[in-house]
């Protein structure tokens, strides 16, 4: 009977692996974290050698520690993370520029300006940015000598983290990526699922080194021979692959059109199934491709909040009230409400809805009363705040009723904030026994092609609730705390000079 599936979960940090039984309960994990390299500030850099070393070790230890058979591989990784390699020897021609990389931020604005913001978006689902790969593969292209030409002669392949990682295990059989990390590329089409001829051509980017789009939950190749340390997988299927908002979807079983799901980490991810259809936002969300399973594509609408557990970190190192994250929880409770104190974590400005660089964060409505107990309480409520208002503009561009928020992360732990958000957004809010989401997805996917999971039904099966939050304050009030919400950030927003 097949019953245990390998998930490769390769992080920003660390590259972990984690081996899931049929009932979705974790049998082992291995976890290696590795550098970061900073060549100049806004940059970021990985070793492509060092992200499969440490990937490879990470799952000899899981396997190693599991001693069971194991029926399928899946992976799941940090999206928009860009390498290119020679197609004969490996060798990466670069470091993999990582998706935090700012260097080609002039790239996106001189597309811009040349108008090609409405066409990107009509076909990709995103916005012009440097986050997404198309530019950072423009930049090696234009930066390593001969390049260009050498990829235009079919030497050289590219590939995300996702698509290195199977090239790697298949023995360089396999040169794929699937469609949801596709979609982060800004080189895809979401409505044909295919790559763009005219965007490619907008980047200079030869369309023979792209990597064939792929469906999540198929067969890619099987794991080669004489991969040292792997020497047991050798044969079994590589067939599952997400990127890592996506696999955590999946793996919080938001398979119906409205689930959504929000991992509540240093900042806050939120997606919601948004069914066959891509959706367009008018509220600078993302769409994006969820996952295709058997011809049939699902998409999402994505956004982030910049400052979600970064605010709890603030309360420990900025104003040290604090000693550890945890305890902003005990705190927060000694209070039964902010006392009118409303923090607006705008730190860095603010994401979707609002989208104002220009925002700081603002703490107002302090009296002589106001304690650092108000202040605690007022930053977990202005973290589900934010969270607030990226769902409602989820619901307004999707039209439809969100039915359920399920969470992960490390700040989802806390049970005030968890009620907090579940009263602000009048729906339940649940939490899973096994939080390791991401990698849950990844191998759910994987499972699904190879018979270890039947349906999505089983998979819903394997998926336990820990906790549910409901609404358990008077609408009423809810409501009129989110409006004074809503005039601090109005508050906030255009607070620095451009
Ligand atoms: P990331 O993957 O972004 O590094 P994690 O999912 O590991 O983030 O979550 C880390 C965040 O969780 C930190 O910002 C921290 O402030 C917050 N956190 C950790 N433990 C708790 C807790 N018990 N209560 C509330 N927040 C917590």
């Amino acid at each position: 009977m097949k019953e245990y599936v390998l998930s490769l979960d390769q992080g920003t940090t660390s590259s972990r692996a984690i081996v899931f039984n049929k009932s979705g309960e974790i049998v082992s994990v291995g976890q290696y974290p590795y550098e970061q390299i900073y060549p100049q500030s806004g940059w970021v850099e990985h070793d492509p050698e060092v992200i499969w070393e440490t990937e490879r070790m990470a799952a000899e230890e899981a396997v190693k520690k599991a001693g069971v058979e194991i029926s399928a591989i899946g992976i799941t990784n940090q999206r928009e993370t860009t390498i290119i390699w020679d197609k004969e020897t490996g060798k990466p021609i670069y470091n993999a520029i990582v998706w935090q990389c700012r260097r080609t931020a002039a790239i996106c604005d001189m597309l811009s300006a040349k108008g090609y913001g409405e066409t990107v978006t009509e076909k990709t689902g995103l916005m012009i940015d440097a986050y997404f790969s198309g530019t950072k593969i423009k930049w090696i292209l234009d930066h390593v000598p001969g390049s260009y030409e050498r990829a235009k002669n079919g030497e050289l392949l590219f590939g995300t983290v996702e698509t290195w990682l199977i090239w790697k295990l298949t023995g360089g059989k396999a040169h794929v990526t699937d469609y949801s990390n596709a979609s982060r590329t800004m080189l895809f089409n979401i409505h044909t699922l295919e790559w763009d001829e005219e965007l490619c051509e907008m980047l200079g980017i030869p369309m023979c080194m792209l990597p064939k789009p792929v469906g999540n939950s198929e067969l890619y190749g099987v794991v080669s021979e004489g991969i040292p340390g792997l020497e047991s997988l050798a044969g079994v299927p590589v067939c599952g692959s997400a990127g890592d908002q996506q696999a955590a979807l999946f793996g919080q079983g938001c398979f119906e059109i409205g689930s959504a799901k929000n991992t509540y980490g240093t900042g806050c991810f939120t997606l919601m199934n948004v069914g066959e259809e891509p959706v367009r936002s008018h509220s600078g969300l993302v769409t994006t491709v969820a996952w295709s399973i058997g011809g049939k594509t699902t998409y999402a609408l994505e956004g982030s909040v910049f400052n979600g557990g970064s605010t709890i970190q603030w309360l420990r190192d900025g104003l040290g009230i604090i000693d550890s994250a945890p305890e902003v929880n005990p705190l927060a409770e000694s209070v039964p409400d902010s006392g009118g104190v409303i923090l607006v974590p705008a730190f860095t400005g603010l994401g979707a809805p609002h989208w104002d660089m220009y925002a700081r964060g603002a703490l107002l409505g302090i009296t002589r009363g106001t304690t650092k107990a108000h202040i605690a309480r007022a930053a977990l409520e202005g973290i589900a705040y934010q969270v607030t208002d990226m769902m409602n503009a989820m619901r307004s561009d999707a039209d439809c009723e969100i039915a359920v928020l399920h969470v992960d992360g490390g700040a989802s732990v806390s049970n005030l904030m968890m009620q907090i958000q579940s009263d602000l957004l009048r729906i339940p809010v649940e939490r899973p026994k096994v939080v390791e989401t991401t990698a849950f997805g990844a191998a759910a996917l994987a499972g699904l092609y190879a018979g270890v999971w039947e349906s999505l039904d089983e998979i819903s099966a394997a998926h336990e609730s820990e906790r549910i939050f409901y609404p358990e304050r008077p609408a009423a009030d809810a409501e009129k705390d989110y409006n004074q919400w809503k005039r601090a950030v109005g508050r906030a927003c255009g607070w620095i000079e451009k």
